[in-house]
Formats: C-alpha cells, structure tokens, sequence
C-alpha cells in the first residue's frame, strides 16, 4: 500500500507527511532493501518511536509507569485483577514482518541489526508470520554478550537470551488483551518472561514474596499488568537493582545527569523503608562502593592516560550483519573498535570495545588543573 494511504488512517494528510519528512519528525530508513519510517518526535497519534510501513503502522511501545511504594501503588491503581510478570533486564524489542522480512526493531525505531540476526535463534518466525501476519511481539533481549546494556538477569549466563511479554497488532495503538496473549505465547512455544500469575489487591503478602525472591535472587523487579485494559500497566524495581544500575554506571557519573543518580538512591531509600523495614550498615558500604569506587577507577584511568571503554561480546549467525551492526552503531554515535572477530561452531564471534571519551576528556581537564564554577 502507498504510504500516504497508511497515515491518512491516523489523520496525516499527504502534504503533513511531506513536510514532517522535511522536518525530519519523520526519518526514511532502509534495511536490505525493505524501506520504512521512523518517527522521532510525536506527531498526533503517533509517538516517537513508531514506524510507518508500506505494510502498515507499528505503534510505539509505551512507557510504564513506576511506582515506588508496592502496596499503595497497586490499592492506588487497581479495582480489578492484575497479572505479575518479572521485569527482565536487557533491551526492549519489536519484532515484525515487513515486505516478507522479519525485522527487529529497537524502541527508537532502528532495525537492530544483531537482534534481526539472532532472533531466528528463539522464535519460530516462520510459522508465527506465515499464520498471524500482522502480529508484533513484543519482549527483552538480555544477557551479558549484548550490544546496549551492561546489565543482565542473572540466570543468563552467557550470550542472549529473547523473552517475550507483549503483543501488538499493526495499525492498532493498544497491545493484545493479556489473557488472550498469554495463549498465543503458549501456542506458539515463545519464550516469555517469568510470569508469576493472577493477583488481587488484596493479595500484598504474595507480592512481598514475590519481591523479596527477586532481589534476594539479583532479578530487576516486576511489571504488573491489568486484565482489564483500562487500568494501567505499573512497574516496581528491587534494591539491588537501584545498586547495581548505580554501580554499572558511576564510572561515566562526570557525563551523566545527576538525577539518573538520585532518582535510584531514592527508590533504593522507599524500597527499604516497604520491604526491608530498617537500614542495615552493610547496604551503607554497598552504596558508597557503588557510586565512589568507579568513578575512582575513571580517575586513575584517566591518569594513566587510558580512556574508559566498555568491552561486550556479539555471536551472529550472518557474516553480512556484523557489518550492519558496525553501521548502525556509527549511525548511533557509539564511538568503538572491532577487537577481535572469528568464526566458531556456526556463529561469527565479535568482541567490541566502546569508548567513552566525554568521560575521559571531562576527567583529564581535572587532572591538569583547569578551573570551573560550580
Ligand atoms: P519506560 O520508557 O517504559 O518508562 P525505560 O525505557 O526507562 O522505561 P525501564 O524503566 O527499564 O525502561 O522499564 C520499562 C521496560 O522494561 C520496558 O520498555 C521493557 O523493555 C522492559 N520490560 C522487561 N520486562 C518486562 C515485562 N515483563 N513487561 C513489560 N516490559 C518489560
């Protein structure tokens, strides 16, 4: 179908897209062949991070609201029941069939290219195109050999792993009701997030359970989703994870915002005061060495002339989309260099070094002494 007969469906006449495309609020991208567009700014019905194709709309997954008292969130939110599932850490996907191709996109509308290569590894997409065309699934690619997220679950040992937790459907804005996308999961034999079952509001004893497992485990936390799709979709993360996020990312503090900061030290604060009633010395010493202990590491770094990088591991299946992937992290402005490359057991093997030279020039201008008002 022509695109201008695919946006008039959500009110964007011809010359609209003609000038959104000029304003760059729409950006035309390819991949192989398989032409679409992503949306980087919202633009009536569709937000940033949809994508218009020949074969339909893609809408945007939306945000989760968080909440940072688990009780009074769910009594706040819910009249009805509600599904828990465990929040997976890793990257958020879209996984399609477009022109015939099987594309997986990332949540700001890029085809990732190493996820389009590795997702024939979890699903059978073959099947679940050829009998549900316009689906999308929806999930977390996780793991420690990843290209975006330092972070993993912790029974992912090694490479990835794909967990699905949502259905969309294209040209329609809202995700499949859950108990229906729960039997498609099921039919399908797709690899989903933990799914914990059916509660109610008055079920908080389970839930602390539930929560108490997840951070005494290394899990990141839960999304709680309603069976009726009027209320809303919430999400509640452990102690540990606020730790670790700090401690995965203090090296990098003198480029980030503080708030990334402050923000985790207090759902780390309103975590404990819930779940854990009283403030036990050793997370005092956990905190400290989270946030103190790398960014010392950046500074000593930096003394020695290193600049701080940040190494990970990518399996492909395809030789091609180790180039793809190398393009498309250009095209993102990650700053990096291929280490090694080598072809083993049926998979290329790709070690990358990211590096972080915002970091280490901020650093170095301390270091030889220049001033600043602050
Ligand atoms: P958001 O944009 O949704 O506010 P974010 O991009 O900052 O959030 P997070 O705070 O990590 O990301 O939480 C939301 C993300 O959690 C989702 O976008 C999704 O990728 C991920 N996720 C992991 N497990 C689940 C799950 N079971 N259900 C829904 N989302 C999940």
């Amino acid at each position: 179908m022509q695109i201008y007969d695919i946006v008039r469906h959500v009110g964007i006449s011809e010359v609209q897209w003609q000038e959104l495309i000029e304003r760059h609020d729409v950006v035309q991208e390819e991949f192989e062949g398989v032409c679409f567009y992503r949306v980087t700014k919202k633009i009536g019905a569709l937000d940033k991070g949809a994508i218009v194709t020949g074969d339909g709309i893609l809408f945007d997954f939306p945000r989760i609201a968080r909440i940072m008292h688990l009780e009074n969130g769910i009594r706040n939110a819910y009249a009805q029941p509600f599904y828990v599932e465990e929040k997976v850490d890793g990257y958020n996907v879209r996984i399609a069939c477009i022109q015939g191709r099987v594309l997986v996109f990332s949540r700001g509308a890029y085809v990732c290219p190493f996820s389009t290569d590795r997702i024939a590894d979890f699903l059978d997409v073959k099947k679940i195109f050829r009998e549900n065309l316009n689906l999308i699934v929806c999930g977390e690619f996780a793991g420690p050999d990843n290209p975006y997220n330092i972070e993993h679950p912790p029974y992912v040992k090694e490479d990835v792993r794909f967990f699905a937790f949502d259905l969309m459907t294209m040209n329609k804005p809202h995700s499949i009701p859950i108990e229906e996308r729960y039997k498609i999961f099921d039919k399908y034999g797709m690899p989903t997030v933990r799914r914990f079952g059916r509660f109610s509001v008055t079920d908080s004893a389970p839930l602390q359970k539930i929560v108490k497992e997840l951070d005494e485990t290394g899990c990141e936390g839960m999304v709680i989703k309603p069976v009726n799709p009027v209320e809303k979709t919430l999400k509640y993360v452990t102690l540990g994870s606020c730790l670790r996020d700090i401690h995965v990312t203090a090296s990098l503090m003198a480029e980030m915002s503080s708030e990334f900061f402050t923000h985790r030290i207090i759902r780390a604060a309103m975590f404990i005061y819930e779940q854990t009633h009283s403030l036990e010395p050793e997370v005092f010493a956990k905190l400290g060495e989270a946030l103190l202990k790398p960014i010392y590491e950046s500074v000593t770094k930096a003394a020695r002339k290193e600049v701080i990088d940040e190494r990970f591991l990518l399996r492909f299946r395809e030789e091609k989309n180790i180039q793809h992937m190398t393009d498309h992290l250009y095209r993102c402005k990650v700053k990096f260099e291929i280490l090694s490359k080598k072809k083993e057991g049926g998979y290329w093997y790709v070690s990358f070094a990211r590096k972080c030279y915002a970091s280490y020039e901020i650093i170095q201008k301390h270091l030889e002494g220049a001033t600043h008002v602050d």
